[in-house]
């Protein structure tokens, strides 16, 4: 299944709009976030010949401005679009996707997004003290099981154990996305790293928050099993 990195702060090459926050499209129809702003997704997509028409999920993993920032553009042009999100998102967000003339609806933990694809459901935490929902995206293909993670506000061990607790005998191919390690200290990063791999994470593409300091740590503990998810990458999972 192809995935093609859409957004984020790292780039291929300076043809590429950068930014903060995250976009990826999935086997050519699944958006999983939009980034901070429509004009830089756009440019993106439009130099990675994404066909706009065939989209037809936005899979938003939570409600932050770099994560739905494209979102409302995106709905003006194409209406009518499901748009899966937690039931704990701000009633703000719900009524702005209905405004837009999106579908909003809430995953439940392991419905449907779309073929050989499920959410986490809601992961509950506290962001700036107050209440934030985010969920994951969990692709399944031969090689085993992709996470496809927004910025794991929950904790990104906190996501995987919960998947592979669902999903126990299916191998975890690939842990991908924004992994919000950005202020943690060195020696946490290490057991973290550590912990991914008890957990049977096999491969890491961390990007977005996850900070330049816990790249390099997952780097050297990951070696050929660690790869880079800059904007105008594709790659098969
Ligand atoms: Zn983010
Ligand atoms: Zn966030």
């Amino acid at each position: 299944m192809n995935v093609t990195v859409l957004f984020n702060n790292e780039r291929v090459s300076d043809r590429y709009h950068t930014g903060w926050g995250f976009s990826c499209l999935l086997d050519r129809h699944v958006l999983f976030d939009t980034g901070e702003k429509w004009e830089y997704l756009e440019g993106n997509m439009k130099k990675k010949r994404v066909d706009l028409s065939r989209i037809d999920v936005v899979f938003i993993s939570h409600d932050h401005w770099d994560h739905t920032g494209g979102l409302w553009t995106l709905l003006d042009k194409r209406p009518n679009l499901r748009v899966i999100g937690c039931q704990g998102f701000s009633d703000e967000f719900k009524s702005k996707v209905l405004e837009h003339g999106g579908r909003f609806e809430p995953a439940e933990d392991w419905s449907s997004v779309a073929d050989d694809m499920v959410s986490t459901g809601e992961l509950p935490c506290q962001y700036k003290g107050s209440y934030l929902a985010e969920h994951s995206l969990i692709v399944r293909t031969d090689k085993g099981i992709t996470i496809v993670a927004g910025c794991c506000h929950p904790g990104v061990v906190t996501i995987v154990e919960k998947v592979r607790e669902r999903f126990l005998t299916e191998p975890v191919h690939l842990l991908f996305g924004g992994f919000h390690l950005m202020e943690r200290p060195g020696r946490e990063i290490e057991l973290i790293a550590r912990q991914l791999k008890y957990l049977g994470v096999k491969n890491v593409a961390p990007t977005h928050c996850t900070g330049g300091e816990a790249q390099a740590i997952l780097a050297e503990a990951y070696g050929t099993s660690y790869a880079t998810a800059k904007t105008g990458e594709s790659f098969e999972i």
